[in-house]
């Protein structure tokens, strides 16, 4: 059966969170760990988590994955924006824990002028001073379009920062679809050139996750925006031959569209009408 969810907003808390969920027929859920543009987050309500968690193993939703703020930059000029980067992801993979083996996804982050070695540098150091041992937690690097100055644009320097991490087992990657078009993968014309280039480059059991987006702009563009699915440059067949990859078919898929929730709700029901069971 195809893993598909949408990300989805808990401010209403993870409960309410899980019904939207079923209501759209998603079986996994993408959800930011506190407001998108960092802040404080919310103390963890635990009568709420233990009640969502049972309606998501009564309603088979898995592979939960939290998206760190996209404002946070590890690899910040200034060194309170990278120390603050450090202690919300700190905090938000201790919080994580009340999930236990889930996913978390961040963008790596913009290097701002400095080059990508002194960016990827931060990144890794951060890194290594987070990562804990005995985390339960999946720590995903995504994907980016390499818009500005944004670290993660090729499959290379998502490499480099797993290699010189120590507890690179508790890392992985998600791959978003919108951000390698526009980063120049062509997924439409040469899908099983891009995933052996990944393979080659990373590793294919590194990928743990896929945001399934279409795009706005055109191949190469660097430039991340996303359209709904069927909308965009990449079109629907192809995104129909990436939920039907051999190699990609058993990841969850998360839908990152712009979207309410009965667009979303659209959008599942016709990527599940296009997989092949
Ligand atoms: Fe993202
Ligand atoms: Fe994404
Ligand atoms: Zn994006």
């Amino acid at each position: 059966m195809l893993k598909i969810g949408c990300h989805l907003s808990v401010s209403k808390g993870f409960y309410e969170m899980g019904k939207e969920a079923v209501k759209i027929d998603a079986n996994t859920i993408q959800f930011f760990t506190r407001n998108p543009r960092g802040g404080a987050a919310k103390p963890i309500d635990e009568e709420d988590v233990k009640k969502f968690l049972e309606l998501a193993k009564e309603h088979k939703i898995e592979s939960l994955l939290a998206h760190a703020p996209y404002t946070l930059n590890a690899a910040a000029l200034d060194e309170s924006i990278r120390e603050f980067a450090k202690n919300t992801m700190e905090d938000d993979l201790k919080r994580m824990e009340y999930f236990p083996n889930s996913y978390y996804n961040f963008h790596p982050g913009s290097h701002v002028k400095q080059g990508v070695e002194v960016g990827t540098n931060y990144i890794v150091d951060m890194l290594n001073s987070i990562l804990k041992e005995n985390q339960s937690t999946l720590v995903l690097l995504e994907t980016m379009a390499g818009k500005g100055s944004e670290i993660g644009r090729t499959f290379e320097e998502i490499k480099t920062i797993i290699d010189r991490v120590k507890l690179n087992n508790h890392l992985g990657v998600c791959l978003d679809t919108c951000h390698i078009f526009d980063g120049g993968y062509d997924i439409v014309n040469n899908l099983d050139g891009v995933l052996d280039e990944f393979d080659k480059v990373i590793g294919l059991d590194r990928l743990k996750a896929i945001h399934l987006n279409d795009s706005l702009n055109t191949l190469g563009s660097h430039k991340d925006r996303h359209a709904k699915i069927g909308e965009g440059n990449i079109g629907i067949e192809a995104l129909a031959r990436v939920i039907n990859h051999p190699k990609l078919r058993d990841l969850p898929f998360f839908l990152e569209t712009p979207n309410d929730l009965e667009g979303y709700g659209k959008e599942i029901k016709l990527l599940r009408s296009l997989y092949k069971e």
